[in-house]
């Protein structure tokens, strides 16, 4: 239906992505009326993207720990109302072939269209419009002195109006796919803070001397374990033509801020200095590039020696070293201090760090603590999740939290 002038209903909701959908489907199985206005040409582009196409859509391990955000402790009810089990429930009911990739980490079997279809499908059911390609031209509260304001949205389909509003216009990353800062220009209006915000779950760049030295080997992957200010993450690293990137790297990198002190275990689950005194009583007379090219790149460690160990030892025998030189050379493998100039930024991160501050709404409704009858929801909020399907746990359970309380 296209809204007129005028046009009424219970409950809009701006931006038709995970939060928007699960708020909306939720809301509308209670019988209101609701509207989902989203300005790109379809909805859920996010999750049609996500995973790899397969959209990691939860994780089964989804603790609060597992989030970034000013308040940890605001993610907290949303989360334990809404679970992961339930939205595997509705993955199930619906028939969608799932599996676990690693760390409690859910992908479809086939396609993330499934889950769009799941959402979109679910709306249908529970009466809910949902208006596409549909910008908004102007948002406009009429504070009655009622406990309800009343919310106009002039729309380039017409002017809408409803007592309660939903903010859940994602964050910046992908502006391609039509991320905005509309979200946060609305809250600022409304009188809500909006922490600074930056690019999370982003490859890191290297520059100058870093670059150079690392280039070339453009493609390496290697197992290892990052560490920055106190959080740590052990997963693949891959070396990119700009810098690095890979599960290890995108965790840390929501991290980790200009400037500060990156450290790679190359040899994650070992103790560095065990493993070079095993290797030299075992195999005394091969060359230390022989010894780690077996247990990182070879291309890998080459480089590494000729760069980064001290004395360029490559072609040492391992009996030449002595204990202070093993120490040295353990310090290196496992605190290897890469120097990152910083982030591939919005272009590719998957999600924006900050954003709406917390303080300003109830964690249990996510309604507003300024106007009665606004709500923000998702990624829009100073809520961050890590890699692995924990962005989208909150989508569903800030969304499922908003659908019930609107
Ligand atoms: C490449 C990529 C892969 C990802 N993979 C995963 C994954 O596998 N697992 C996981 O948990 N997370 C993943 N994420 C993160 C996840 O997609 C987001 O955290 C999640 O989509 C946030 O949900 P949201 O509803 O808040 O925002 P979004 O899903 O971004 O939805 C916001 C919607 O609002 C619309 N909108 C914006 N401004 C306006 C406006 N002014 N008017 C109307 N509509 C507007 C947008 O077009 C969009 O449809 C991935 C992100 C990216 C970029």
């Amino acid at each position: 239906m296209t809204p007129t002038a005028g046009n009424t209903c219970d409950v809009i909701i701006i931006g038709g992505g995970a939060a928007g959908l699960m708020c909306a489907l939720t809301a509308g199985r209670r019988g209101l009326r609701v509207r989902v206005v989203e300005h790109a040409n379809r909805v859920g582009k996010k999750i049609l993207m996500s995973g790899g196409g397969r959209c990691n859509f939860t994780n089964t391990g989804t603790s609060p720990a597992n989030f970034l955000s000013a308040n940890p402790h605001f993610c907290k009810s949303a989360l334990a109302r809404y679970t992961p089990w339930h939205f595997i429930d509705m993955v199930e009911r619906h028939r969608i072939a799932y599996h676990e990739k690693e760390l409690g980490q859910l992908f479809c079997d086939v396609s993330s269209k499934l889950i769009v279809k799941m959402l979109v499908d679910e709306c249908t059911d529970a009466d809910v419009h949902i208006e596409t390609s549909c910008s908004i031209e102007q948002v406009h509260h009429d504070d009655d002195g009622s406990s309800h304001g009343n919310f106009r949205l002039k729309t380039t389909r017409g002017t809408l109006r409803a007592p309660k509003l939903v903010v859940a216009s994602g964050g910046l990353s992908i502006p391609s796919m039509g991320a905005t800062g509309f979200g946060y220009d609305l809250a600022r209006r409304f009188g809500h803070d909006v922490l600074p915000t930056r690019a999370g779950l982003v490859p890191l760049t290297l520059s100058g001397k870093h670059q150079e030295r690392m280039a070339d080997l453009s493609g390496v992957s290697l197992p290892v374990t990052a560490s920055c200010n106190g959080q740590s993450f052990s997963n693949a690293m891959l070396v990119t033509h700009r810098g690095i990137s890979g599960p290890a790297i995108l965790q840390i990198s929501s991290y980790w801020q200009p400037g500060d002190d990156l450290r790679l275990d190359l040899l994650p689950g070992e103790d560095a200095l065990e493993w070079l005194q095993h290797q030299q009583a075992e195999r005394p007379a091969a060359e230390l590039k022989t010894v780690l090219g077996e247990v990182l790149p070879k291309r890998f460690a080459q480089r590494l020696c000729e760069v980064w160990l001290p004395g360029n030892p490559a072609h040492r025998p391992m009996r030449q070293f002595n204990l202070p030189q093993l120490r040295e050379l353990a310090q290196v493998i496992e605190s290897w201090p890469l120097v990152a100039s910083g982030t591939e930024g919005y272009r590719t991160a998957e999600v924006t760090l900050g954003g709406v501050d917390t303080n300003g709404l109830s964690s249990s409704t996510m309604e507003s603590r300024h106007v009665p009858g606004l709500y923000f929801i998702g990624e829009v909020v100073d809520v961050t999740g890590w890699l692995g399907g924990y962005n989208f746990q909150w989508a569903w359970a800030s969304g499922h939290a908003a659908g019930l309380a609107v």
